[in-house]
């Protein structure tokens, strides 16, 4: 932390600057300017106490903080390129992968054939919410525990890893034995004591970013996973609330090229809930690849107009594969290879 003291302080309100950051745990070390002195704090941050107690002296000016807030996933930190397995996947480090599979659960055969159709297509991963949180408490609300016994008997049958949200941290016991991936979405990524009770269960968790979260806070949502002692976070940029109307969220990708930039974590992107609309899926997810993402997560189902959530953006299986055989080449192109 740099501690900027006011226009012309005194030789004894920077001596008592000085003396606060050593009593804080931190060694002062002074540059006097012609009209304005400045104190870096040099210390660790996350061992002592936080120098922003110190903006109540009226001799300060400002305190710029140096390092970032979130220093466990933050490249700074200085770990390698993290990678986090799921089953024999190792997402992020130069593979890519992609989640494919319907919105929600809605009965087996349509978890069975829009599962399937998504695998058919090169998804790696199958998605499908047994729980479904909604705007209205009137529309569906996912089939919650009679949906878990239909992914798990498709998880057993398809062999593949499976990826599903979970809302509330009385659903983790009945999710674990069918959950590979445990999704935090929109709504709940800043429900710090959900993130940190599926952090305990040391599986991968795809974190969504918040509809309204800035990049900082979603980032610091991830500190909490990691935190709490598990590393295995996927970030994922889904769109954030703007003024647009004519998508249903707007596509970050900036947050994406960010959060490649700042953090050691792979991140992906969900085109089809940035866009809730099917037409322009395969340009987002194109945009994605090219920006840098480390996977995709898609909506697929088999019959999308019969959908009892989100029937506007998901993709057919067929749409599903063209899209997939579409992006091989900007996969290529971004340097990374189709897991
Ligand atoms: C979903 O993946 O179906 C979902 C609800 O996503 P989000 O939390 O991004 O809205
Ligand atoms: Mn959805």
């Amino acid at each position: 932390m740099i501690i900027v003291l006011k226009k012309n302080a005194t030789a004894s309100e920077i001596a008592s600057a000085e003396s606060n950051v050593r009593s804080l745990g931190y060694e002062p070390h002074t540059i006097r300017g012609a009209v304005r002195t400045i104190v870096a704090a040099v210390g660790d941050e996350s061992a002592n106490a936080s120098l922003e107690a110190l903006s109540v002296h009226p001799f300060v000016d400002r305190i710029i903080p140096i390092q970032k807030r979130y220093k466990l996933i933050s490249r700074e930190s200085g770990a390698n390129p993290l990678v986090v397995n799921v089953c024999d996947h190792q997402i992020g480090n130069g593979n890519f992968h992609i989640i494919g599979g319907p919105c929600a659960i809605e009965s087996y055969e349509q978890m069975k054939a829009s599962g399937d159709g998504a695998l058919a297509g090169g998804a790696h991963f199958v998605r499908g919410g047994a729980f479904k949180p909604r705007t209205s408490p009137y529309d569906f609300q996912g089939m919650g525990s009679e949906g878990l016994d239909i992914l798990a008997r498709f998880r057993k049958e398809a062999g593949c890893p499976i990826v599903s949200e979970i809302v509330s941290e009385g659903d983790i016991d009945a999710m674990l034995p069918m959950v590979d991936v445990f999704q935090i979405g929109t709504r709940n990524a800043l429900n710090y004591s959900l993130l940190q009770a599926v952090a305990d269960t040391g599986k991968a968790i795809l974190l969504k970013r918040g509809m309204s979260s800035t990049i900082e806070e979603w980032l610091l949502a991830a500190e909490y996973i990691v935190k709490q002692g598990n590393p295995n976070v996927i970030l994922c940029e889904r769109g954030i609330r703007t003024f647009e109307t004519a998508t249903r969220n707007t596509l970050d990708l900036g947050a994406l090229a960010v959060a490649k930039q700042e953090t050691n974590l792979p991140v992906f992107v969900d085109p089809s809930h940035a866009a809730g609309r099917r037409d322009i899926i395969p340009a987002l997810a194109k945009a994605a690849v090219a920006a840098g993402a480390d996977g995709l997560i898609i909506e697929v189902h088999q019959h999308p107009e019969q959908a009892l959530s989100d029937s506007a953006q998901q993709l057919t299986p067929e749409d599903f594969k063209e899209l997939v055989d579409d992006i091989r080449p900007f996969i290529k192109v971004a340097g990374k290879s189709l897991a």
